[in-house]
């Protein structure tokens, strides 16, 4: 034991047991990221990655060829991804039960990018009991050519609706062109219960201001408007997780933001896989302390 203690360690983090292949293949073709910075960047961020991604069941974008090429969802395997990728078996509508994939650790988000993963995308419960919802997420979607702004405010106003309900919510850029707004949850409650309080509350918000709400999916209906996807909130739905890179132009990041800064920021795609340190500093940092962590319990409405 202490011959080993004494042998100087060189790398910064653990040693992966997964290969990256083609390691110099850019798969973001707009701004020169590879599949190695891809690896090194989720190798950086799996501290402050996995306390959220872990043990929850995942969705995959799958984008072998880069970005720019064919890209596809995936939520089951048959076992090409190796044994860092682990699977759960859950009950689908029919009866039968299906494997879904889960990681638990740095190896197995590096054996996902391997397998061309750039996205992951997570059930808002855990495999552990995956009938109870330990997250809610409104998905706040905006028309085309909706400033900002307007999803800011949209976003501190369901924040400041939820706290009348006795709620603490988060909010995080999607790295795309919205926020989510994130509800923590102690897992008591079922799907069903869960996908009501979502689809009764955000009705209730495009009823009370319906020329900026929307809760409906028809695109007519959302000109102008912010699209408010409760649909996030169903047995077997995802949404991005935090710190997950996007599969966009600029190689953006889904990232958490306090709801002070979220004021002064002007765009869903601050950050991207070339700031890893500064999400690491951001996410130790006094603003985002205790982020998406709250015991609470839906209220009964
Ligand atoms: P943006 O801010 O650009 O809307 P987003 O991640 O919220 O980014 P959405 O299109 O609103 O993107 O989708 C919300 C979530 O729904 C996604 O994060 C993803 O988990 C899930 N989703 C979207 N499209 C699919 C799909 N085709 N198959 C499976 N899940 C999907
Ligand atoms: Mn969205
Ligand atoms: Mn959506």
């Amino acid at each position: 034991k202490d011959v080993v203690a004494e042998v100087p360690v060189a790398v910064e983090r653990a040693a992966s047991s997964v290969k990256i292949s083609s390691a110099d293949r850019i798969i973001f073709p707009e701004d020169g990221i590879t599949k190695g910075q891809l690896a090194d960047y989720y190798a950086d961020v799996a501290g402050i990655l996995l306390p959220f991604a872990a043990n929850r069941p995942i969705s995959l974008v799958r984008c072998p060829q880069g970005r720019a090429k064919q890209c596809f969802f995936q939520k089951h395997d048959a076992g090409s991804f190796g044994k860092q990728v682990h699977q759960v078996d859950i009950r689908e509508k029919d009866g039968s039960t299906e494997p879904y994939l889960y990681v638990d650790d740095a190896d197995g988000l590096a054996a996902c990018v391997q397998m061309g993963t750039i996205e992951f995308h997570g059930w808002g419960s855990l495999v552990g009991d995956v009938e109870k919802p330990d997250r809610l997420v409104f998905d706040l979607d905006p028309d085309e050519g909706l400033g900002f702004d307007e999803v800011k405010r949209a976003a501190i106003d369901i924040k400041t609706q939820l706290a009348d309900l006795g709620l603490t919510s988060f909010a995080m850029l999607s790295g795309g062109k919205g926020v989510h707004v994130v509800v923590p949850l102690t897992p008591v409650a079922q799907w069903p219960a869960v996908k009501s309080f979502a689809d009764r509350f955000c009705r209730a918000l495009a009823a009370n201001e319906p020329e900026r709400y929307v809760a409906t999916m028809s695109k007519a209906k959302r000109k102008g408007r912010i699209f408010l996807d409760w649909l996030r909130n169903q047995r077997g739905s995802t949404a991005v997780l935090p710190y997950v890179a996007r599969a966009r132009p600029g190689a953006p990041v889904a990232a958490p933001v306090s709801w002070t800064e979220l004021k002064d920021i002007d765009t869903p795609a601050r950050w991207s896989v070339r700031d890893a340190a500064e999400l690491i500093e951001r996410a130790n940092g006094r603003g985002l302390a205790g982020w998406g962590a709250a015991r609470q319990v839906l209220p009964d409405l």
